[in-house]
């Protein structure tokens, strides 16, 4: 069995969570796109555990986790984010963890010049998590990018990292007017931080190839949302890389094989970090309100997310575009507080009604919610542990955003921990 877990919305949809519930079921897990810039956060036990570069199937035992070509790995975070969660006592091994040979390395330059183009765009800022990673996968397709495999090459590294420093500085010095890198500084960075991931470099193609051979079941577990695709999604307010199921094998570095399942996560609600259109975002009381009772700050970054109602137009087209074959709701919880659920399933674009999900930012910026009242459920179903155990409103809503993106749900999340899913059989 070969599944997608991928977000339908703008990210932070629950994907960590419902990766590290559904993994029990796998035996591999791969991480297909994308960088630190994730924040993927599952609750276990009465444990907390913040994902950005590993995969969300490394706190169950017997699974193999891979970080795929498809990823750009800012070495020394990985080190760092291993050892955090090693404190946490999960056990991290060759065994356990593998990092692909052919994945992009992420430098300090890229984080420095992530930053330093946030910071001249101003108040035009993309709102970016600053963590380099769209300068890295730009460097990446100017084919002048060091991959995981370089390190096993020390004097050919040397002269490559030099030829990148020579043209990087070419902007940051001479184009942003900041302070040179040097050569030197970059080398020592690699090694350090290198050096103690060599043991986890491999050819994941070659491991994931026999995998698939032997029948084993991979789940590959995706970063943001369809929204943030670097093609698909609301341009220029995207991540760099394809966010889609349909990238899951390419970036995984399999991309002979067939995934067998897409599950989507949706969000109950609508939730959004960094700049950019969102047309259901809620201000003042009732914007704070929903975001205290969702808990929506980022993982990554600890940024106040911004908040909404359902967004059945875009929820609708971000489940086309993964093609997804079901869906997991997330945070039906948090609606609990509320007498009557909101939820857009059209745009007014210059006095036009459409259900149709704009390509252009134009569009999207001129888009104006048009709403439709749920009753609340009336009672705080977090501790429902049956669909039959949901209240009437509470199964009606779920009902109602199926009907309204045209696509099973298959499982309703009450809450961050494992065991707080339903699966409606
Ligand atoms: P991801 O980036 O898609 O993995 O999502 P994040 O981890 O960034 O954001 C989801 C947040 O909601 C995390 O803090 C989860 O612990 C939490 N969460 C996930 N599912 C549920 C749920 O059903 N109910 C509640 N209340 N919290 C949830
Ligand atoms: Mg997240």
């Amino acid at each position: 069995m070969l599944t997608s877990i991928v977000g339908i919305n703008w990210g932070d949809e629950g994907k960590g969570r419902m990766v590290d519930l559904l993994s029990r079921d796998y035996e591999i897990v791969v991480r297909y796109q994308g960088g630190n810039n994730a924040g993927h956060t599952v609750v276990c036990g009465n444990k907390l555990f913040v994902m950005n570069l590993l995969p969300s199937g490394i706190l169950r035992s017997g699974i193999v986790n891979i970080l795929a070509p498809g990823m750009v790995i800012d070495l020394e975070h990985i080190n760092k984010e291993m050892d955090a969660i090693e404190k946490s006592g999960v056990r991290i091994t060759p065994e356990n963890l593998v990092l692909s040979s052919r994945a992009t390395i992420c430098l300090p330059f890229h984080s420095l010049l992530d930053s330093l183009e946030e910071d001249r765009l101003g108040s035009r800022k993309f709102g970016s998590t600053r963590r380099g990673i769209s300068p890295a996968y730009a460097d990446k397709y100017m084919k002048k990018s060091l991959r995981m495999i370089d390190l096993f090459y020390p004097d050919d590294l040397e002269n490559k990292v030099k030829e990148l420093v020579e043209w990087k500085n070419l902007t940051i010095e001479k184009g942003y007017n900041a302070e040179a890198v040097d050569t030197e500084s970059i080398l020592r960075w690699l090694d350090r931080f290198g050096k103690p991931l060599i043991p986890y470099i491999k050819d994941t193609t070659a491991i994931l190839s026999q995998a698939v051979a032997e029948g084993k079941s991979i789940l590959f577990e995706a970063q943001l949302g369809a929204l943030r695709d670097i093609d698909y999604g609301i341009y220029p307010y995207t991540s760099a890389s394809s966010t889609l199921a349909a990238y899951a094998t390419i970036g995984a570095g399999i991309p002979f094989a067939k995934l067998d399942q897409v599950i989507g996560i949706m969000k109950a609600y609508s939730s959004c970090v960094g700049e950019g259109p969102f047309a259901v975002e809620l201000f003042g009381d009732n914007g704070s309100r929903l975001r205290e009772a969702g808990a929506e700050y980022g993982a990554a970054t600890g940024r106040p997310r911004r908040v909404g109602a359902f967004d059945a137009v875009a929820s609708r087209y971000g489940v086309q575009m993964q093609g997804c074959d079901c869906l997991a709701l997330t945070k039906l919880d948090v609606l609990s507080y509320l007498e009557k659920i909101p939820v857009c399933t059209a745009y007014e674009i210059n006095g036009k009604r459409t259900g149709q999900f704009p390509s252009s930012i134009e569009e999207l910026f001129a888009s104006k919610p048009v709403y439709e009242y749920f009753p609340g459920f009336g009672t705080d179903i977090a501790s429902c542990r049956s669909y039959n155990a949901l209240p009437k409103e509470a199964r009606e809503y779920v009902h109602a955003l199926e009907e309204l993106v045209s696509c099973r749900i298959r499982y309703v999340s009450v809450g961050a921990e494992r065991d707080a899913c339903i699966e409606i059989v």
